[in-house]
């Protein structure tokens, strides 16, 4: 850690020194704006209070993502974040930064990477041991979890920004007890409460990257959302997984939260009881199990049609921490690069959803509901299984401990909207 993360540092953006600001100066997230309803190229910027400061402002040229940012590697970002961090504490910097300011509420924000791979994890061992229990009650964890990272390619052209319409997607589905499958609307539309490896510097075909160094490949995390259509996923996933249950949207958040941003809330790794089987080599680090995990505060909202008409706040689903999932970020990379494979700068690898032990910290409503079968009810006086059209989900992340300026991740939030119609031919 270095002066970035002086708790007592502030900022001459006056909004940035609010206590429960999500960017305050010591966060800094990178993403991608231009004024709303210009025709501005959309560039890189870093979010301080409720502005938006232009990269242009420090000479860094980021074209319509952070792409070339992301592959520069640590020692740029750093020397980026020293730089920013002073600029914006010197109020002597403000008369000339002010112009390469604009209001966040005045943006547009993008998709903060080209995302030219996308591939999803599943390290939340609460959310896959609550998940195996409703499709297989008598062996829930399947024996391969403890040791290998499991996970699934995802598709990567349908990965969106926060604030993005999601369509609800037309299907295959069968009931158990339906003698044959029929296509429609998905009836049993949920979300994920994930984060998002977005990864830096990529590693060459044919060239593992080692655990020990898994992080200096990382250039930050993002809130993601992984949609998911549970009918259409239950008739289709065997034997080869996931796959048009889970492509139509995946939201992300347009702010990357550095991993320097984040060094104040690193944490040991998820603690193995005794009986369980200690990481092959390849993903085992002394360093990574001291100080690999994040502690990570994320939290699921929903809001109605209904409820937005009546005025009422989002109502919060569950709250839970990335301090549950299974395996680190460093053994995340570790593996899915582990046989050769190749990630390039932009990639982003999701953790899973990572969900707590306790009923109000499960992070989807197949879980929140027990399969479906018990109601949330909403402060509206309607109750949900699964996601209505008008729905709207908003995730939300933040890190808090004492000593240290409290970051927030900005949020990823998608509204629901109604399928395409179905026509004949
Ligand atoms: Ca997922």
């Amino acid at each position: 850690m270095d002066r970035t993360h002086d708790p007592e540092l502030r900022s001459w953006v006056e909004s940035a020194n609010e206590p429960r600001c999500d960017f305050p100066i010591q966060n800094l997230p990178f993403g991608v704006f231009r004024r709303k309803g210009s025709k501005e190229p959309p560039r890189g910027g870093v979010a301080i209070g409720d502005q938006i400061l232009d990269l242009a402002a420090f000479g860094v040229k980021t074209g319509p993502n952070l792409d070339s940012l992301a592959a520069a590697g640590r020692a740029v970002w750093r020397a980026l974040r020293a730089r920013i961090s002073a600029a914006l504490s010197d109020p002597r910097q403000a008369k000339r930064l002010s112009r390469h300011l604009v209001p966040m509420n005045k943006a547009e924000l993008f998709l903060p990477v080209s995302v030219g791979d996308y591939s999803d994890f599943y390290t939340g061992i609460h959310h896959a041991t609550a998940v195996g229990k409703i499709l297989r009650p008598e062996n829930p964890l399947l024996p391969n979890y403890r040791w290998v990272p499991i996970g699934y390619h995802g598709r990567a052209s349908s990965v969106v920004v926060s604030g993005t319409p999601v369509v609800r997607p037309n299907g295959q589905t069968k009931a158990p007890d339906a003698p044959a499958p029929s296509f429609g609307p998905s009836k049993r539309l949920d979300f994920e409460l994930e984060l998002g490896i977005v990864i830096g510097p990529g590693n060459r075909l044919g060239r593992p990257v080692p655990i020990a160094r898994a992080l200096d490949r990382v250039f930050g995390l993002v809130l993601l959302n992984d949609w998911s259509a549970r009918d259409i996923q239950a008739w289709e996933y065997q034997p080869l997984g996931p796959f048009l249950a889970k492509s139509f949207a995946t939201t992300i958040a347009p702010w990357v939260v550095t991993l320097e941003a984040l060094a104040p809330f690193r944490a040991p790794a998820f603690a193995r009881s005794a009986g369980e089987p200690r990481p092959l080599a390849y993903l085992y680090d002394e360093a990574d199990q001291r100080e690999g995990g994040y502690d990570i505060a994320l939290e699921v909202h929903l809001s109605s049609a209904k409820m937005r008409a009546e005025k009422r706040p989002p109502v919060r689903l569950a709250l839970s921490n990335f301090r549950y999932s299974y395996w680190t970020i460093a053994q995340i990379v570790a593996h899915q690069t582990s046989n050769g494979c190749n990630l390039r700068p932009g990639d982003i690898l999701g953790t899973g959803t990572i969900s707590g032990p306790t009923p109000d910290s499960a992070g989807s409503l197949l879980e929140l509901t027990q399969g479906g079968k018990t109601p949330v009810a909403l402060p509206s006086g309607e109750s949900r299984l699964f996601l209505d059209d008008g729905d709207e989900v908003t995730l939300l992340g933040r890190c808090e401990r004492e000593g240290f300026a409290p970051i927030g991740f900005g949020s990823a939030a998608g509204r629901i909207r109604p399928a395409p119609q179905l026509r004949s031919s």
